[in-house]
């Protein structure tokens, strides 16, 4: 049997990753194993896996953008208000 092992990610997702062939995957021409696949660690990333976090990042960007527009669609209507102000010492 060869030996994998496991990454865990936060979002939930998993990954398997060959750890060493086994005697018999090692000495077949493309490495194919017929036996059991053992898994010998599981290892907790602490962090998303690399589509999610793309996602995550994506997404972030995207909310980012908004809250960039909004800011400006503010600062426009303050500045129209102050227009519409008359000048200090005129009134
Ligand atoms: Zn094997
Ligand atoms: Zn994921």
């Amino acid at each position: 049997m060869c030996d994998f092992e496991e990454f865990i990610f936060t979002c939930g997702h998993s990954t398997f990753r060959l750890k060493s062939y086994c005697h018999f995957a090692r000495n077949h021409p493309q490495h194919a194993c017929r036996r059991v696949k053992k898994l010998r660690n599981c290892w907790d990333q602490g962090r998303p896996c690399d589509a999610c976090a793309a996602e995550a990042e994506a997404a972030a960007a995207a909310e980012a953008e908004r809250w960039r527009v909004m800011q400006m669609e503010m600062a426009m209507m303050a500045g129209m208000e102050q227009l519409d102000e008359k000048p200090p010492g005129l009134a």
